[in-house]
């Protein structure tokens, strides 16, 4: 069975083709500049390429293009889209409606759009893309929408609820939604089955450290806690986001300089984060470099991750009464030796000892870094989201639960 994955942006429509006979990714790409122009650049599994500025007024265009690529000339993969057997979107806000995969269909859809108060970048473009592929899809083909929230579904009201008045939770749905779920959900699994272990019996955290990072207490396989909050801002620091600060310091900020609402929401979620304490770069690897060469801000912004991502282990162990396992993913989470080295240090008093050489140079390889008489187990383990959407799509359509 053939599925095809689309993550929509404002701006940029991404998609992976997998055959899920034996989950091998048959062709990937990106179609982008989406409004402002267009460009696609399409990647097949035997290393044919189409890279070619196009022009895409909106998402229906992209999806079309994409579509031609899939379908004719030399790095054409299917004969015909009757070939692919369902589409599986990737949607970022279930809001409190969606806490599990479901088939998208018109009502469903436009739900998502409805969502959009809660997450304006993300979910318009998701309703948007689910739409373009309805009209140059076969009538029939089914869409299903993999939510990003679903996971935390399962947090119960005191870890979702904020100490603000409760008509701001029941007017306004303001409350904590969580984010990267189905990230986190795909690496605790994959982490049990590494383990030998049914996640059903496993205490975990979860560390997703990417451009975007969230951190997740997953006991029994449910996701009890996260990180980020109503926002994917709250949390832990970020490359361009804040992470938590008090919420007075806010309009503090916005009082003294003056900014509107959507300025300060900028200021926060662009101009902070790695970039705004390190005045360096958004880019953890651009911080290592500056911090070798002495620059304390870079050195700082980088110690705080690590101070903080520390704090949330010990936190989430403390709620969970126990832990028998951290785990690592993401762009800085399998990449970065040195960081998982830092939060890993002086935590004996968890059970938790790394083993150094095993943490070195894994580079998104599935591994085990604790040492052998650590009581609390540490791996690196890569996320495929993609592979998570594929997965619930087939098992979707094929009339499972999941
Ligand atoms: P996104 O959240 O956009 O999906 P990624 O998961 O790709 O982002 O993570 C991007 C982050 O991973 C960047 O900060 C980048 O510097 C970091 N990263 C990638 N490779 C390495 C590396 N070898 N060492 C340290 N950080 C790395």
């Amino acid at each position: 069975m053939k599925i095809l994955v689309i993550n929509a942006g404002s701006s940029s429509l991404k998609y992976q083709l997998l055959d899920m006979d034996n989950e091998s990714v048959i062709a990937k790409g990106n179609c982008d500049r989406i409004g402002i122009g267009g460009h696609i650049k399409h990647t097949t599994f035997d290393g044919k390429v189409v890279d070619t500025d196009c022009d895409f007024p909106t998402h229906t265009e992209a999806f079309e293009k994409l579509v031609e690529v899939l379908t004719t000339g030399d790095a054409a993969v299917v004969k015909s889209m009757d070939e692919i057997s369902a589409v599986g979107h990737r949607v970022v806000h279930g809001g409190e409606q969606f806490g599990k995969t479901i088939l998208a269909d018109d009502a469903v859809i436009d739900a998502i759009d409805a969502l959009s108060e809660l997450a304006p970048v993300h979910n318009h473009p998701n309703a948007l893309a689910l739409r373009a592929c309805k009209k140059v899809l076969a009538p029939g083909t089914p869409q299903v929408a993999v939510f990003d929230t679903a996971f935390h579904a399962t947090m119960p009201e005191k870890a979702f609820m904020y100490g603000l008045p409760y008509e701001c939770y029941e007017k306004y749905h303001v409350r904590k939604y969580g984010f990267h779920g189905t990230s986190h959900r795909f690496v605790s699994k994959a982490l049990a089955d590494a383990m030998g272990k049914d996640i059903k019996d496993l205490k975990i955290v979860s560390c997703h450290l990417g451009n975007g990072s969230s951190i997740t207490a997953v006991e029994g396989g449910k996701s009890i806690d996260t990180t980020m909050g109503f926002t994917p801002l709250d949390g832990v620091i970020m490359g361009t986001r804040c992470g938590s600060v008090d919420a007075s310091a806010v309009t503090f900020i916005q009082n003294k300089m003056g900014l509107s609402p959507n300025e300060t929401s900028d200021y926060m979620n662009k101009k902070s984060g790695f970039l705004g304490v390190s005045g360096v770069s958004s880019d953890a690897r651009d911080l290592g470099a500056a911090a070798a060469d002495g620059n304390k801000r870079a050195k700082l912004a980088l110690e705080m991750l690590r101070y903080e991502i520390k704090k949330y282990i010990g936190s989430y162990a403390a709620i969970m009464n126990g832990l028998d396992a951290v785990l690592f993913t993401g762009g800085i989470g399998e990449n970065s030796d040195d960081l998982r080295e830092d939060v890993c240090s002086n935590m004996e008093y968890l059970g938790i000892k790394l083993d150094k050489e095993a943490n070195k140079g894994l580079h998104g390889k599935l591994a085990k870094i604790s040492a052998p008489d650590s009581k609390v187990e540490v791996w690196v383990v890569p996320t495929n989201e993609e592979l998570l959407i594929a997965r619930d799509t087939k098992a979707l359509v094929e009339g499972k639960e999941v």
